[in-house]
């Protein structure tokens, strides 16, 4: 077994080129087009590239399979002086080859055993075809829908973005990276505070108050770090002046003194390089010694520490022992991961075969892409749908396989089950005339018209709408966050036919739904649900499932509302608590406060009632927890489970305190007319926060308790924090 006194001879033997070689990150087109023949293609040229540095790499991007990874790596060993293993990196988001529902919709599913499990399959599947590390999970908070990256979070909340964060991790890293070769490492991104860029535009930058860093932005990524990620990457954002590629302060403090991390940071994708359109850093030079002296170990894809570290020690401008420092991580990486006793670790075409989209793996993406959607309206019971109606299924979606949605880099559409599919292996007989209607943003001739024929003839139709993988994910931010106005337009026709419509939903954001509302009868929320989303939905609509997903993000009645989020801090003009015509309060003279549909929010085929709100005392101490007990009941005709969502607000704080805050919540069968008594147990720690001295303490006083099944409809009571002898609690 390698030891860390065999790494540190290892780095004493190396080369300064053989060490600057570990700090880069290449794709795997870079590495083997130079080595046919020495000819470099692409962009490879452009970032100086050349053959000679390219023995010296520390590590891959990209996914190739099991085979061609054994084969670069033992071609790569062969020429490596001191045969140093290659890592191979990817995003692994949401699953492999078998592809789970986007992280947003997983997040709906608010079920974290779930989605570690997913994170366990998609770790067996991308170790199995050669990988070792993911870029994953991402765990930026999200309160701006017109950032298309909202797609890869969780969500809007803190507590529960930390709760996948944990499971994420947990599910790629198993319990031992080197004994289980059947697992990824994870790299948590983007750090930090990608999620908030200004005006919702992707890479823009963020200004933000430590507080608010401390109290919303960080803890995900720290608990993901708790939980063991081995690596951190930095976002392209400028935080607060620096971009985080060059920022000491968020790297070298926050990160590694504060939170003790002592894993791998690797820069995002030529995040060194954009230092210098960023104006902190003058040139490829200056932009290395920043980010090196910031504390980044790899480059990703970009190639200043490559053509200049050499010469930043040489003329004495850094010290060397900053990049030992660096290799050293990368080594123990290397090491943590067993690649020197078996640089192929997982790697395995046997257990590809086996593994890769197995029936067990299809049933668990089936079952996320159940939990995860979410039915937002349901008038007239116009859902489930009956066998026996004539169904029109129409829509840009109604027959489409491009259902994985962004980062589903090893997923193939011809594995994923479309909607029609999934109707189709329902009943075989069943009654169901398809017709597109129109592109996702084009016109299709005819195809409006041809679609209202289909309708005419209908019970019911079904229509299939969304936004295109391109329209979400990076890069993917939109000022509109309406459907594209063809699919309005054709919702607008088939409305013409005075059928129960019902819209069901494919997209990567909260969208402007206002119009869709005013038509729909029925609207269920099926985000890009993966492989299994075409049978997932037919099982929602038939009634095979209940829908149970809720909202972890607020869906906007207007673009002009966001950011907007449950959690917000109440003004000193409070709508509510003003005469309605007060021309002072703090609102829209155009729009609502509320959004369209609120965090926590989603409808069942049945409904639950929430009654006779307990608690164990109106005061809670250091020395008692508050048992919170509630019943809730089906009192309708189907089996459900409903999300049972526990808030809190602490009515006066040191710091203004949000209007309402998840604490828990329990996922509850319930069968019809079955009523549960359930229970919640609440302690004074659940209550700290960050104080203006950027601690973590508790205020005596006043709280407000809220259960129900969303986050504006609650039942509440009333507690108080006692006071213990110092005042206020204290924490670290
Ligand atoms: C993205 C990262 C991703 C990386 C590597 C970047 O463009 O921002 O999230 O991990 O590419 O593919």
């Amino acid at each position: 077994m390698i030891n860390s006194n065999h790494l540190e001879n290892l780095l004493n033997e190396m080369t300064i080129d053989e060490k600057i070689g570990q700090l880069l990150q290449v794709t795997v087109p870079f590495l083997t087009g130079a080595s046919s023949e020495g000819q470099v293609t692409g962009p490879m040229e452009e970032m100086g590239l050349h053959h000679h540095s390219i023995r010296q790499v520390g590590s891959v991007l990209g996914s190739v399979g099991a085979k061609e990874v054994k084969q670069i790596q033992q071609n790569y060993l062969k020429e490596s002086r001191l045969a140093i293993p290659l890592l191979f990196m990817s995003d692994v988001i949401h699953g492999y080859r078998t592809v789970f529902p986007v992280p947003l919709a997983m997040g709906c599913s608010w079920d974290v055993d779930l989605v570690k499990k997913s994170a366990e399959i998609a770790a067996k599947e991308a170790s199995v075809s050669g990988l070792h590390v993911t870029f994953s999970p991402m765990v930026d908070l999200v309160r701006d829908p017109r950032w298309g990256r909202v797609v890869e979070s969780t969500g809007e909340d803190p507590y529960l973005n930390q709760l996948y964060a944990k499971a994420f991790v947990e599910g790629y890293q198993g319990e031992d990276l080197q004994k289980n070769p059947e697992t990824l490492a994870a790299c948590v991104k983007h750090f930090a505070g990608y999620g908030a860029p200004e005006g919702g535009r992707d890479y823009n930058t963020v200004d933000m108050s430590d507080w608010m860093q401390q109290e919303y932005y960080f803890p995900a990524y720290r608990t993901a770090i708790e939980a063991g990620a081995a690596l951190v990457m930095t976002s392209f954002n400028i935080i607060n002046g620096i971009p985080a590629s060059a920022n000491q302060k968020l790297l070298r403090d926050t990160l590694r003194k504060d939170w003790g991390f002592e894993g791998t940071v690797i820069s995002d994708w030529g995040a060194v390089k954009e230092l210098i359109p960023h104006g902190v850093a003058s040139d490829e030079k200056d932009a290395a010694k920043k980010a090196i002296t910031a504390g980044v170990d790899i480059e990703m894809m970009s190639t200043a520490y490559l053509n200049s570290l050499k010469d930043l020690v040489i003329e004495g401008v850094i010290d060397e022992k900053l990049i030992d420092e660096a290799v050293l991580r990368i080594l123990e990486l290397k090491k943590h991961l067993g690649l020197f006793e078996n640089p192929f670790r997982g790697a395995n075409e046997q257990k590809e075969k086996e593994l890769l989209l197995s029936a067990t793996h299809r049933e668990i993406a089936k079952q996320l892409a159940i939990k995860s959607s979410v039915l937002l309206k349901n008038e007239r019971k116009t859902l489930p749908l009956d066998k026996s109606q004539q169904i029109a299924l129409i829509g840009p979606y109604a027959e489409s396989q491009d259902l994985m949605g962004p980062w589903s880099l090893a997923g193939k559409q011809k594995d994923v089950v479309s909607l029609a599919q999934g109707m189709r292996n329902i009943s075989p007989g069943m009654n169901v005339n398809i017709a597109k209607g129109c592109n996702i943003n084009e016109p299709i001739e005819n195809g409006v018209q041809e679609a209202f024929d289909v309708a005419n003839t209908a019970d019911v139709i079904v229509l299939a709408l969304g936004e295109s993988e391109e329209m979400s994910g990076e890069a993917g931010s939109r000022t509109e966050l309406t459907l594209p106005n063809v699919q309005l337009e054709l919702l607008q026709k088939i409305k013409s036919c005075g059928k129960p419509i019902v819209v069901v939903l494919f997209n990567g954001r909260p969208l402007d739904l206002r119009e869709v509302e005013e038509v729909a009868d029925a609207i269920l929320e099926a985000w890009f649900p993966g492989t299994e989303g075409g049978s997932a939905l037919a099982d929602l609509l038939f009634g095979s499932a209940n829908p149970s997903g809720k909202l972890t993000m607020s869906f906007p009645h207007s673009v002009g509302q966001v950011p907007i989020y449950y959690n917000y801090f109440q003004t000193g003009r409070p709508k509510e608590q003003l005469p309605d015509e007060d021309r002072f309060a703090s609102k829209y003279l155009d729009a609502p406060n509320e959004p369209l549909y609120c965090f926590g929010y989603g409808l069942s085929y049945t409904t639950y009632s929430y009654s006779d709100l307990k608690l164990s005392s109106n005061t809670l101490s250091i020395n008692n927890k508050l048992d919170i007990e509630v019943n809730v009941k089906n009192t309708g005709q189907t089996p459900g489970e409903e999300i049972v969502q526990l808030y809190v607000r602490d009515l006066v704080g040191e710091v203004v305190r949000p209007v309402k805050e998840l604490k828990d919540f329990k996922r509850v069968h319930l069968d019809p007319g079955e009523e549960k008594e359930i229970s919640f147990q609440l302690s004074e720690e659940q209550l700290r926060y960050h104080h203006t001295d950027l601690k973590k303490q508790s205020d005596t006083g006043d709280f407000e308790i809220y259960v129900g099944s969303n986050s504006s409809d609650t039942l509440s009571m009333s507690f108080q924090l006692e006071k213990n002898e110092g005042g206020a609690y204290e924490n670290n």
